[in-house]
């Protein structure tokens, strides 16, 4: 390992798992994914799956990595870098058009991995206090097999001890809000480890460390524990789930659409997807409009039905995944050089940024040579003054007024949703509202 974390990282030489513990949530649900990814995959033609956030995920895991191994906190303000690199000869990979290497500020990534590195340590400390020293073992960034041959992954740290299993993910996004409750990842890789050690443990703890979670006042440690009893049982679910996806395929009729579809590599080819599409737009556009039809004008919502409505609302999500996908895997095709009848492919919009290779402090300077005063005050966020002065004073500052929120925009969500319905009398005064 090595010792700073000047490190340029190159994920080529991780395998690629069919059923990964990362797309557990999905082949559950449907047989159809795997099978129909795989396929893509072979004919090198899956969309392009790194985004810049993932490429950030990747530099991030890479400094966790770096200073567990070597039991060190990463300065805040420093100016080491980490490169990720593109793996060699995955279309997932080369054919997004972006550059092959993407060079980050670890000074950027602490917020994200120092949180993790608390959560590790404080459980290996806690667990030093109940066993010896050599009873108690951390792995990192340890690949674990879990239905062999083709369900394995990498576990970002573990700690095993002769009663405990803990098993770390650090996640590095700002979008989804995770947590470790019954998280079918993280059951993945904690059944491959109570099956590597013989299911042994008494109790299975699991942690998924979130910086984004703290955003939405929750804790950035989110601690599940379970049984071996239960994971034995999800162990039982994944190798069912696994056998059925094997023997049906991609065939018509296999795939399930649902959320799970979000992140579906195979969505612009899935055959459940493309029913699911065609049954929208017949709810969409009049019964005898020719799909083909470039000036097709859908139809006013004011004129559906509520059945019509619920059933657009309900796929909504899958609706809109499912464009997108077929927008990313035309724009592969045409960066592959294939044309595309209608269409071409430009350079999409961006804004001027200051360069991201020179330094805060070179910037500065050539403002203030060229007339400008470079740094204005500003008033901090709300979430940095909590990091300054603690979640007790921020409340005083709720109850005296110095802190609102205001109501957010009226949204449409399934009855499930967690949140509270909207008090829409607040808006509606004297009308009666059922709700
Ligand atoms: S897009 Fe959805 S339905 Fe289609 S294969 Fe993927 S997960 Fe299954």
């Amino acid at each position: 390992m090595p010792s700073s974390s000047e490190k340029d990282v190159n994920h080529g030489d991780r395998a690629h798992a069919p059923f990964s513990p990362s797309s557990t949530d999905r082949f559950l649900v449907c047989p159809a994914a795997v099978p129909l990814a795989e396929k893509l995959r072979e004919t090198g033609s899956i969309p392009c799956g790194s985004s810049k956030h993932t490429r950030r995920g990747e530099a991030g895991h890479e400094l966790a990595e770096i200073h567990l191994a070597a039991w060190t906190n990463p300065e805040p303000d420093t100016d080491k870098t980490i490169t990720i690199h593109t793996r060699d000869g995955d279309p997932s990979y080369d054919s997004s058009g972006m550059s092959t290497t993407q060079a980050f500020k670890a000074r950027d990534l602490v917020p994200y991995v120092q949180p993790y590195l608390d959560a590790v340590r404080e459980a290996y400390h806690d667990e030093m206090l109940m066993f010896d020293k050599e009873d108690v073992t951390l792995f990192v960034e340890e690949r674990i097999d879990i239905v062999p041959p083709d369900c394995y992954g990498t576990s970002d740290a573990v700690i095993v001890t002769p009663e405990t299993l803990h098993v770390f993910d650090l996640k590095c996004g700002d979008g989804k809000i995770v947590s470790a409750e019954w998280n079918k990842q993280l059951m993945s890789y904690a059944a491959g480890w109570c099956a590597k050690y013989d299911w042994q443990f008494c109790e299975v703890h699991l942690h998924i460390v979130q910086r984004a979670r703290g955003d939405h006042d929750l804790d950035p440690h989110s601690i599940f524990i379970c049984s071996t009893d239960d994971l034995k049982e999800h162990m039982k679910v994944l190798k069912e789930a696994i056998k059925k996806s094997q023997k049906v395929g991609g065939s018509d009729g296999a795939g399930i659409t649902g959320d799970h579809c979000h992140w579906c590599p195979a969505q612009s080819v899935c055959p459940a997807q493309q029913s699911l599409a065609l049954r929208a737009a017949q709810q969409i556009f009049e019964d005898d409009t020719d799909i083909a039809d470039a000036t097709l004008e859908p139809k006013d919502p004011v004129a559906m039905s509520d059945a019509q409505l619920q059933f657009i609302l309900r796929n909504a999500k899958v609706l809109r995944g499912f464009v997108d996908a077929v927008e990313a895997h035309v724009a592969e095709k045409m960066m592959n050089g294939e044309d595309f009848a209608g269409y071409k492919i430009i350079e999409g919009r961006s804004s001027r940024t200051w360069n991201p290779n020179m330094e805060d402090d070179e910037v500065a300077a050539a403002l203030d040579s060229a007339g400008c005063d470079p740094y204005k005050e500003k008033l901090i966020g709300i979430t940095e003054a909590e990091k300054q002065i603690g979640k007790a004073e921020m409340q005083i500052l709720e109850i005296d007024g110095t802190i609102v929120k205001p109501s957010g925009a009226p949204k449409v969500v399934p009855l499930s949703h967690k949140s509270p319905p909207m008090d829409r009398t607040l808006v509606f005064k004297g009308e009666d509202i059922d709700d």
